[in-house]
């Protein structure tokens, strides 16, 4: 056995062997279908497997990333060298206490929405078209239609890379825009608690209803993407910038900026990591150049070390 098989020996001991792939392609993993293979993906089914996998990474010196749906993350072509762990697939359960809503981090926001519509339980209308899982929206504070996981967010539990449980508050947690702690720390979320409102069924369907076909209209959603690329500057829109810089439509290889929201780059057809990054860094110079304003990459960028920042 070579060192490889040996450790995914190890894990298939915790979660059992269907739940354990080698050399698996993180183009598969991710909104926009692009990247290498990532040396491990390990799916556990509960928490005493995920302390497990945890404690296997930490004797073997193995890097490890949590990926929920793979909507906001552009991952490198030669893949990533450690251990994806997937809770995206169990972790889903959620349970209801009047106004009082605890759901685990890998439900998705649009499946948790509907849920909480058909309770009347109001607050995360903006959340149900955006494509990822609660523990990835709790990461980045998502938010869209001028609504964020800060403002129902009341607790989160984590674990942090020694296997250990902490909980944490609002406050602890610093959700800012598109940020929280959770981007310094190698925490994993498992839960959170949830504040919702009272509010008609039939309403909060209507708004979600309306949010989506907006986001219809104005989104690439129909294309592979990670969202938008870059957060907001201050007192600018990323997306009419991009279109007066006469970038609409630009490519690099297989990524193009979006006919539709110049603020999205999209999966054209074969792109690859670098075809993303260099447009990336086409826009960032333009954008400058016109608008004395700096772009900074929202989205998450995985190489084969771990998270880094896009330069
Ligand atoms: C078409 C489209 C539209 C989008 N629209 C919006 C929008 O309106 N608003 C918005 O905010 N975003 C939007 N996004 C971006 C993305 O959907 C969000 O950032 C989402 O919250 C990411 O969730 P995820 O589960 O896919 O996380 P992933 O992309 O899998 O991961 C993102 C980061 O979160 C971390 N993470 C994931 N799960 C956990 C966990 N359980 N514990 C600890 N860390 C974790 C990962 O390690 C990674 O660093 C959009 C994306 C697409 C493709």
């Amino acid at each position: 056995m070579n060192g490889e098989e040996r450790i995914a020996s190890l894990f298939s001991r915790i979660v059992g062997d269907w739940r354990v792939q080698v050399n698996f392609p993180l183009a598969n993993l991710t909104t926009f279908r692009i990247g290498g293979p990532a040396a491990y993906v390990v799916t556990p089914s509960h928490i005493d497997e995920l302390k497990e996998i945890m404690a296997v990474c930490r004797e073997y010196d193995l890097k490890s990333l949590v990926l929920g749906k793979g909507s906001n993350i552009l991952a490198s072509d030669e893949g990533f060298q450690g251990v994806i762990i997937r809770l995206d697939s169990d972790f889903r359960k959620v349970r209801f206490q009047d106004l009082i809503v605890e759901a685990e981090c890998g439900v998705t926001l649009s499946a948790l929405a509907k849920m909480l519509a058909e309770k009347g339980l109001g607050g995360l209308e903006f959340a149900s078209g955006i494509p990822g899982t609660l523990g990835g929206a709790v990461y980045m504070n998502a938010g869209a239609y001028g609504g964020e996981m800060k403002d129902i967010i009341q607790e989160v539990t984590v674990v942090d890379m020694l296997g250990k449980i902490k909980h944490l508050d609002r406050s602890e947690l610093q959700l800012g825009y598109r940020s929280s702690i959770l981007q310094r720390k190698s925490w994993i979320v498992i839960k959170a608690i949830l504040q919702m409102e009272k509010k008609d069924p039939a309403l909060i369907k209507e708004r979600m209803r309306e949010l989506a076909e907006q986001r219809n209209a104005k989104q690439p959603v129909e294309m592979p993407s990670a969202g938008s690329v870059f957060k907001r500057p201050e007192g600018h829109y990323v997306g009419p910038m991009i279109e007066q810089a006469g970038l609409k439509g630009y490519q690099v290889g297989g990524a193009m900026v979006s006919p539709k929201h110049a603020g999205f780059i999209v999966n054209a057809g074969g792109a690859t990591c670098q075809d993303v990054l260099q447009l990336i860094r086409v826009i960032q110079k333009k954008i400058k150049e016109q608008f004395q304003v700096e772009l900074i990459p929202e989205i998450r960028y995985l190489t084969p070390r771990g998270l880094d920042v896009i330069r």
